[in-house]
């Protein structure tokens, strides 16, 4: 069915975007209040095979933050410039069941944050990047997204400083991950780092991309470019399956049954290994926050072209 440009894809693209556009809930996150209007029915689905066919309906084009999103590309970074062991030793890979912005368990445990997909472990992540200056770490970070999306990207810096300014949880993790020597350096730049990679502009096209990029063993379908060392590959799925999906991971992993991760500017990206990456982008979030308009397209894609990982041929 995705080996060669499909109608009944189209057609099944065109079916979720009538259905769920009138789905009116959930609420919005702005990181620039006042400065920043965003559209609660901004919608788009795509998908991207890792063959390089395109599929797309709805506000293709239509930028928003990918936000927690980045969590999974700049764990791979991390990887890449580090190896598996220490990063482990750093970071462990057990889903915490708390809100992504949870503080709790970093006291609890005080050896290391639970995992890369929540603040506490994704703020020792990003401290990890290598690079001579905090200029330097930023250059890499969009130099890789580059790789898996085939064109520069660039961040929205009113979004970084005002997410420094009210912040405040972003700060007292920090600060607690310094006092348990999980995280070493200038609180300041590591925030920095973290906020300006979360901050990055992207579209669901993009995304899309992305997602095919992990799903073809990390190398670009589009372009043909490696974007990371396919042997991290594992690491970042199983990681997204068992904690992408903030508090909501279980029943995500039972139900859709593919690794994914989400963001709170609304997008969710997902891999089928071997198949297609799939980008959804739709502003309002249910209270963990996922994207409602989301989290109903990729249950349904899944029942219907059957892509739950444990689903027999
Ligand atoms: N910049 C946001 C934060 O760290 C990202 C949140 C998210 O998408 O989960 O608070």
């Amino acid at each position: 069915l995705f080996s060669s440009q499909s109608p009944s894809i189209t057609n099944f693209l065109d079916y979720l975007y009538e259905k769920y556009l009138p789905l009116d809930e959930g609420n919005i996150y702005v990181s620039e209040p006042d400065i920043v209007e965003i559209d609660p029915n901004w919608f788009s689905i795509c998908i991207v095979t890792t063959d390089g066919q395109f599929y797309g309906v709805g506000d293709v084009e239509q930028s928003f933050l990918i936000q927690s999103i980045s969590k999974v590309f700049a764990y791979g970074l991390a990887l890449e410039d580090h190896g598996r062991d220490y990063v482990l030793k750093t970071v462990d890979v057990e889903p915490t069941g708390d809100a992504y912005n949870s503080i709790i368990k970093v006291e609890e445990n005080s050896k290391r944050p639970y995992n890369a997909m929540v603040n506490t472990g994704a703020i020792a992540i990003t401290n990890l990047i290598k690079g001579k200056s905090p200029a330097h770490k930023l250059n890499r970070i969009l130099k890789m997204y580059q790789q898996y999306i085939g064109h520069p990207v660039y961040v929205d810096t009113g979004a970084v400083v005002s997410e420094q300014t009210k912040g405040d949880r972003n700060w007292a993790i920090s600060y607690l991950l310094r006092n348990f020597g999980m995280i070493s350096g200038d609180i300041k730049e590591t925030l920095q780092l973290y906020l300006q990679q979360c901050s990055v502009i992207i579209d669901c096209r993009d995304l899309a991309i992305m997602a095919a990029t992990l799903a073809n063993n990390g190398r670009n379908p589009m372009t043909g470019k490696q974007a990371i060392d396919p042997d991290y590959i594992k690491d970042l799925l199983s990681v997204m399956f068992t904690c992408g999906m903030y508090d909501f991971a279980g029943e995500w992993a039972y139900k859709v049954g593919f690794p994914a991760k989400s963001g709170v500017g609304g997008g969710i990206l997902a891999v089928v290994p071997g198949v297609m990456g799939i980008g959804v982008f739709s502003p309002p979030l249910d209270k963990r926050g996922n994207s409602i308009r989301g989290i109903k397209v990729c249950e349904e894609l899944s029942h219907h072209f059957r892509l739950h990982i444990f689903e027999p041929m």
